[in-house]
């Protein structure tokens, strides 16, 4: 007789691994297929060249939700993240440089060099921000509301919403403002000086097709400042062994709850019978059954590839599906280096706090707004904004002893160039990337040792992220909440009755954060409890 599973999961994406631990954990019998040869998604560390274990696509974590970390114990997996002490340096080839520290009193020393009243204020914007995540982080965590339903679910959830944004009071405007407004002009609203300002911007256009002056930016400053580790709010931090192992760690807390997991299992396509998921048909022919299926792959895939779009879902679904934008704007160059960089803003190859933080490459918002107006016009941007990870400082199992690795996440690439295609100007781009990272660190080109450019293309075919949108779907306001992915969708369902989402294309987003995993499993608890799925 074939086996029928509970639960089959299409991708082993983190989010994918999240949902199938919190379902199995329920007694589900519970099956993961992932493409690639190894589980992840865009949360992988990979060996491209002998010796070296890089965080080939994201690199830093921050949004991991505490819940999920604690509930999955992940700790006893194995999970060690080193908080990033300080937590940003930029430097400038002239010379100067601006650091940020987790000690506010030296914060405000180096701020105070380039404007002491930004030295002042600094503190009272890191308190708001942190109220206003106070805010939104419960929301993370909701299945969003449908605003138009008079479901009592939809309408309790609603009610949730508006006791949350009553709280915030006088922080309520605020909140809107962050919601919709330009980085730009949040930014001018806190500070004068133009180094503060363009080290802080990085964070809002951060895997996002807009500049600066775009409205809708602010938000993402703001997703980016609300994780947190070890309980300090907006640090990030670098995963012992990579980023892969905080996926290790989740398919280790899935296993060890029930779940199989098998890669190198392509899905083709999603089976449906009479409006409802019956399983699903691997590349080769293989057919696997089951009752609920759950895709973590991005909405477009689930819904345009691995459906017939036409026949299995209302033709307004469909509109909506092909709306959702997934703008491709970001490009990853990793180093193996044979010494650190010497940066003439703070001179050193041995490990310092040059070398610990985030190091930004963007000395004015103008600088930015220019990297993102060539994007606009379908060409790389020749003067990209960096930002660049050496996980080594903190982490000495992923390379040979005095080598290092460094992690160059670059905008903007837009996916679909006027000129060229990608794979004949990658490697341009990773030049421009060399020689802007020698202008600050003058024995930088010397040091490379081996570097691989990960244009949008690849981050398409490699991780299966369309067009090589690394949230699985830009994050601006029309693409949240409610509206996450498409409108009156929010809840984690699909028009196919046994078929949901768990991936980043689902509220409350993109990052390496398990929220959209844990959150879809709830909701698919729920109806194997009420009989829906029966
Ligand atoms: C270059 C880059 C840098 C980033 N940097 C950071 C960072 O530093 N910190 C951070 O928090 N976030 C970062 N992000 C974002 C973050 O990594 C993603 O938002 C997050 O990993 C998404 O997880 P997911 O599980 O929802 O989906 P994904 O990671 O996209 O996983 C989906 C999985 O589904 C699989 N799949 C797709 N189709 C099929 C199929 N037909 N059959 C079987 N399997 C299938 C894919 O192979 C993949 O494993 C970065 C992303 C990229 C690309």
């Amino acid at each position: 007789m074939t086996r029928v599973y509970d639960v089959v999961v299409v991708g082993g994406g983190h989010n994918g691994l999240v949902a199938s631990a919190y379902l199995a954990a329920r007694g589900l019998e519970v099956l993961v297929l992932e493409r690639r040869p190894l589980v992840g998604g865009a949360s992988v560390t990979e060996e491209p060249w002998p010796g070296y274990k890089v965080s080939t696509a994201a690199y830093v974590i921050s949004l991991l939700r505490p819940e999920v970390e604690r509930e999955l114990e992940l700790k006893r997996h194995g999970l060690i993240v080193y908080p990033q002490d300080p937590p940003y340096f930029q430097p400038y080839p002239d010379g100067r440089y601006l650091m940020i520290w987790n000690d506010p009193a030296k914060t405000r020393t180096e701020i105070a060099k380039f404007s002491s009243r930004d030295a002042e204020v600094y503190e009272e914007y890191e308190r708001t921000l942190n109220r206003l995540a106070e805010f939104v982080e419960p929301l993370l965590m909701l299945t969003p509301p449908n605003p138009t339903s008079s479901r009592i679910r939809d309408l309790l959830g609603l009610l949730r919403t508006a006791r949350l944004a009553r709280g915030l009071k006088k922080d309520l405007f605020g909140e809107i403002e962050v919601l919709v407004g330009s980085a730009k002009d949040f930014l001018d609203s806190w500070f004068e000086s133009e180094e503060l300002k363009a080290l802080l911007c990085g964070q809002a256009v951060i895997g996002t097709f807009a500049g600066p002056r775009t409205p809708g930016t602010a938000y993402v400053l703001f997703h980016h400042v609300m994780g947190q580790v070890d309980g300090m709010r907006g640090c990030w931090g670098v995963v012992r062994g990579g980023m892969g192992q905080v996926s290790e760690c989740i398919a280790a807390a899935a296993r060890e709850r029930g779940a199989l997991i098998r890669c190198d299992a392509a899905v083709e396509r999603i089976l449906v019978k009479d409006g409802r998921a019956q399983g699903v048909v691997l590349r080769g022919g293989e057919e696997i059954r089951a009752r609920v299926v759950v895709s973590n792959a991005d909405a477009k895939v689930t819904f345009l590839s691995l459906l017939d779009a036409k026949r299995e879902l209302p033709a307004d679904f469909v509109r909506g599906v092909e709306r959702f934008r997934q703008s491709g704007s970001s490009v990853k160059v990793n180093y193996a280096l044979s010494e650190l960089p010497d940066f003439t803003a703070l001179s050193g190859s041995k490990p310092g706090p040059q070398h610990a933080g985030t190091i930004d490459i963007c000395p004015s918002l103008d600088y930015m707004e220019r990297a993102y107006d060539q994007a606009k016009y379908g060409r790389w941007s020749s003067e990209p904004f960096i930002e660049a990870v050496i996980p080594t400082v903190y982490d000495d199992s992923i390379a040979p002893i005095g080598r290092h690795i460094l992690s160059a996440f670059c905008q903007f690439g837009p996916y679909d160039l006027k000129q060229g295609g990608w794979d004949s100007e990658k490697e341009k781009f990773g030049d421009r990337v060399t020689e802007i990272l020698t202008r600050h660190a003058p024995n930088f080109r010397n040091a490379v040792l081996h570097r691989q450019v990960l244009s949008p293309l690849d981050l398409e075919r490699q991780f299966g992220l369309t067009h090589g949108n690394i949230f699985q779907g830009d994050m601006t306001l029309d693409q949240l909440f409610f509206m996450r992915p498409v409108p009156g969708w929010a809840d984690y369902r699909t028009p196919v009755r046994g078929l949901y989402l768990c991936g980043a294309c689902t509220h409350p987003g993109g990052g390496v954060m398990g929220a959209p995993g844990h959150n879809a499993a709830r909701e698919i608890l729920r109806d194997f409890r009420s009989g829906r799925l029966r």
